[in-house]
């Protein structure tokens, strides 16, 4: 009998239910994948920012992996929220030990609503790179946070992706264009390999992004735990993430600004079907 694909989300706690695990769980759900998690810390916070972080102790972090792994074993994984240098240690004992594969790391570094998700310094951000991208199958920084990890203002070029690449071990690497200025949404995929793929979506004007990264990480993730490939996975999360944002923007749950809506495949498929967003 086949089983139904699994993926372990380590991430943060976003009380708001907008973004971090509790997006990371919606995500695998529309995408009728099982969603196993492991808390990393716990934030408060709602649409207009964030009022406290808490982070789990070593020997919690420590018991939530080892009670995943020894009886679920995820076919996919996605980091997001590392508050601390200490979690990114006991996080890379864990991939080595059990030798996990096929994982997503989604460098969070600020909340959408807007404050920081760690207190850690520059440096340990640097030092959390070091020890978990090379790890990593996939890395997806939007354009604050490369810049942040090129240490530049400047516009990034594919030569100063490539560079980053090669400094951090980062196999391969999306950048998402949403920050961007451009009419429409381009993210590029790097490879390994050296060939490039853009992924182009409209732009969508709305205020209700929050949980962008986490959904377009974790449905990455499902599409690798679902054996599809690389490009596969990132084409048709490029497609969640476009409907996702639409439904935020046309159902909101917070009038200003607030989460994007992952919708059940069923819903996905009859906005595909009006037109409003095109499949991979
Ligand atoms: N993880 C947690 C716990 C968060 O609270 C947030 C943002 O608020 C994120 C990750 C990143 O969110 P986004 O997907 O909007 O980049």
């Amino acid at each position: 009998m086949s089983r139904v694909p699994v993926i372990l989300s380590i991430a943060g706690s976003d009380c708001s239910g907008g973004a971090g695990m509790q997006a990371d769980i919606k995500t695998s759900i529309a995408l009728g994948t099982y969603c196993t998690t492991v808390v990393t810390a716990v934030t408060a916070q709602n649409f207009k920012g964030v009022k406290g972080v808490e982070y789990v102790g070593e020997k919690m972090l420590r018991l939530q992996l080892r009670s995943i792994l020894d009886s679920i074993f995820p076919d996919a994984i996605k980091i997001g929220m590392i508050p601390c240098l200490e979690a990114a240690e006991i996080i890379k004992e864990y991939i080595e030990s059990y030798g996990l594969t096929n994982i997503i790391v989604d460098p969070v570094i600020t909340a959408t609503a807007g404050g920081s998700l760690s207190n850690e310094t520059l440096d340990s951000t640097f030092e959390i790179a070091r020890l978990l991208y090379p790890l990593s199958t996939l890395l997806t920084p939007n354009i604050p946070e490369i810049r942040r990890l090129s240490k530049t203002n400047v516009q990034i070029s594919s030569e100063s992706v490539r560079e980053l690449m090669d400094e951090y071990g980062i196999k391969n690497l999306l950048l998402k264009g949403g920050h961007s200025e451009s009419p429409v949404c381009e993210d590029i995929l790097y490879l390994n390999n050296g060939d490039i793929i853009a992924y182009t979506s409209p732009r969508i004007d709305s205020q209700h992004t929050h949980g962008t990264g986490c959904t377009l990480s974790t449905a990455i993730a499902c599409g690798l735990a679902n054996d599809k490939s690389l490009e596969d996975s990132v084409a048709q999360a490029k497609y969640i993430i476009t409907a996702a944002i639409k439904n935020g923007a046309e159902y909101p749950v917070f009038p200003e600004y607030g989460p994007v809506h992952q919708q059940p495949p069923i819903t996905l498929s009859r906005i595909c079907a009006q037109g409003r967003a095109s499949l991979p």
